[in-house]
């Protein structure tokens, strides 16, 4: 990273680009949803789910049975996450905008076969958006291991691309009676919702409770 591929190095408006392993590390820890684009049977799929990162990685698991697992193993990919901070009101149609903070990282995704690195992969996940919770749960069995297949992508072939502030409008459009500004956006999380068959009185730990995303 820090330095952009030919195939990474953002054209179009490219004032909004970053390569810096902050910024890329930080917008993906920021956002647990991403979409894996890949080609299978000769056709583009783009599928969304979760990811997580641990140091130059990305990663991102599910059922063994998946397509989409097999498809991506060992084959180029195309991850991104995105972020949507804001809806950017200008005063032409053409001059409206996002703000947003996204990441779009190319290679080849590899599969983690080692049993034991599986597991540490799923309770970095888990503990990653919910510290201390893996070591409260009902271990995993070695059939749900089995089950699992988790994928990984190195960060080396990644870029972000970072827009924030007020709309850009063309400079005579200033003097026009039209509102334009921001319409702030995030992803909110909200209380947490007791399963009907939890146990009676049990409360939520802190890593419910104080869950953020975004
Ligand atoms: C929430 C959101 C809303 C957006 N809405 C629009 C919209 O309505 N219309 C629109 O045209 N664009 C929109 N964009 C920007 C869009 O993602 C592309 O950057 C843009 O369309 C230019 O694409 P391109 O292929 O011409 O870029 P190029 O600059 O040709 O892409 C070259 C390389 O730059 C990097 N790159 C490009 N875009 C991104 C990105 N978003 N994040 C990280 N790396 C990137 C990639 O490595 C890519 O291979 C939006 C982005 C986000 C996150």
């Amino acid at each position: 990273m820090d330095a952009p591929t030919e195939r990474t190095r953002v054209k179009r408006l490219n004032k909004r680009a970053k390569y810096d392993t902050e910024t890329v590390h930080g917008i993906l820890d920021a956002m647990p949803i991403c979409n894996v684009g890949y080609v299978f049977n000769g056709a583009p799929y783009v599928t969304p789910t979760l990811q997580w990162r641990e140091g130059d990685h990305l990663y991102w698991h599910g059922s063994s049975a998946s397509r989409m697992l097999e498809a991506c193993e060992e084959t180029q990919v195309c991850v991104t996450v995105s972020i949507i901070d804001g809806f950017v009101m200008a005063r032409s149609a053409f001059n409206h905008s996002c703000n947003y903070r996204s990441v779009m990282v190319f290679g080849t995704a590899k599969k983690v076969t080692d049993a034991a690195e599986k597991e540490a992969r799923l309770k970095a996940f888990t503990d990653g958006q919910w510290p201390g919770r893996w070591d409260m749960l009902r271990p995993m069995t070695a059939k749900e291991l089995k089950a699992t297949t988790v994928l990984s992508l190195s960060l080396d072939e990644a870029s972000a691309k970072v827009r924030t502030g007020a709309p850009g409008d063309d400079e005579e459009d200033y003097a026009l009676p039209i509102w334009a500004g921001v319409i702030p956006v995030r992803t909110e999380v909200l209380p947490p919702i007791d399963d009907p068959r939890l146990i009676t009185g049990l409360k939520p730990p802190a890593h419910i409770t104080g869950y953020k995303i975004g």
